[in-house]
C-alpha cells in the first residue's frame, strides 16, 4: 500500500491511500487504527504534503563505497550518524531553496525507513517488524559549510533540505533496488541498495541501541557517489526502482 498526506479543501492536512493514481481518504491513524475510504480523488489534483510527521530524522553518512571514496573517506568502521531537524522537511514538487550562507549546495538521493512501532535496542533480525515502509528522500547539503564545520549541523540543516516522499510504500524490498538522482534529466548518481556498508536492519539494531525511535521517524540511509551541485532553475529528481520518484526544483 502507499501511503500519502495531502491538503484538504479546507486546508486541514489528511492522510491518504493510492490505487493506481486515484488517492482515497485514510480515516484513523496510518501507524495505529485506521480506515481507508473509496479511492476516487485523482492524484495529480492534490497538493501533497510530506508523506508523515518524524519527531526526529536520523541520517547516516558514507554508507556506500564509493561515496565515501569520492570525498575522500575512508568506509566508516561502525554507521556515522548525524540528525537534520524536522523544519528542514519539504514536500515534493516544493522548492528547495539554496541558503545565502552557501555557495556549495549539493543533492543526495537516498533510500529512507519510515518506523512503524516503538523501537529501542532492536535486533538486525526482527527490524523488519519495527519497519512502516519505504519512501525517497533528498539529503541536500551545504557541501562547503560541511567541510569547514566540525559538526553537520548547519550544512544539513537548512529550511527545505529535507525533501521526502512522494509517498510512503508499506510493501517495498530495499534489498536490491537501484537508486538513481538526475539533474535536469542529466544521471548523475546510481547504485543499488544492495552497495550499502550497513543494511537497513543493521542500521535500525545500530540506532535503536542509542535511542527510542518512534512511530514516523525516518532514517535516511545514505548516498551513492556522483553527489553534484544544485543551481537555481534546477529540477533534481530521485528515483528508486519499484518505489517511485521524488521531483523538485530548486530556487
Ligand atoms: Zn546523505
Amino acid at each position: 500500500m502507499r501511503i500519502i498526506r495531502y491538503q484538504t479543501e479546507a486546508g486541514t492536512p489528511a492522510y491518504g491511500w493510492m490505487l493506481d493514481d486515484k488517492v482515497g481518504e485514510v480515516q484513523g491513524n496510518p501507524f495505529g487504527e485506521y480506515r481507508r475510504r473509496e479511492a476516487r480523488i485523482p492524484l495529480d489534483e492534490l497538493t501533497l504534503l510530506a508523506p508523515c510527521e518524524p519527531s526526529k530524522i536520523v541520517c547516516v553518512g558514507r554508507n556506500y563505497v564509493d561515496h565515501a571514496k569520492e570525498l575522500g573517506h575512508e568506509v566508516p568502521k561502525i554507521p556515522l550518524l548525524f540528525f537534520k531537524p524536522p523544519s528542514s522537511i519539504l514536500a515534493a514538487n516544493q522548492n528547495i531553496v539554496l541558503p545565502t550562507q552557501s555557495k556549495q549546495v549539493e543533492h543526495e538521493g537516498e533510500l529512507v525507513v519510515v518506523i512503524g512501532k516503538r523501537a529501542k535496542n532492536i535486533a538486525a533480525e526482527e527490524a523488519k517488524e519495527h519497519i512502516f515502509g519505504f519512501t525517497i528522500g533528498n539529503d541536500v547539503t551545504a557541501r562547503d559549510l560541511q567541510k569547514t564545520d566540525g559538526q553537520w549541523t548547519r550544512a544539513k540543516g537548512f529550511d527545505t533540505f529535507c525533501p521526502f516522499g512522494p509517498w510512503i510504500d508499506t510493501d517495498f524490498d530495499p534489498s536490491d533496488a537501484v537508486v538513481t538522482c538526475r539533474v535536469n534529466g542529466q544521471m548523475r548518481q546510481m547504485a543499488s541498495t544492495r552497495d550499502m556498508v550497513f543494511n537497513v536492519g543493521a542500521l535500525i539494531a545500530y540506532v535503536s541501541s542509542i535511542m527510542t525511535l518512534e512511530p514516523a521517524d525516518l532514517i535516511f540511509t545514505g548516498t551513492p557517489a556522483g553527489v553534484g551541485e544544485l543551481r537555481g532553475g534546477d529540477l533534481v529528481e530521485v528515483e528508486i526502482e519499484g518505489l517511485g520518484k521524488l521531483g523538485n526544483p530548486v530556487k
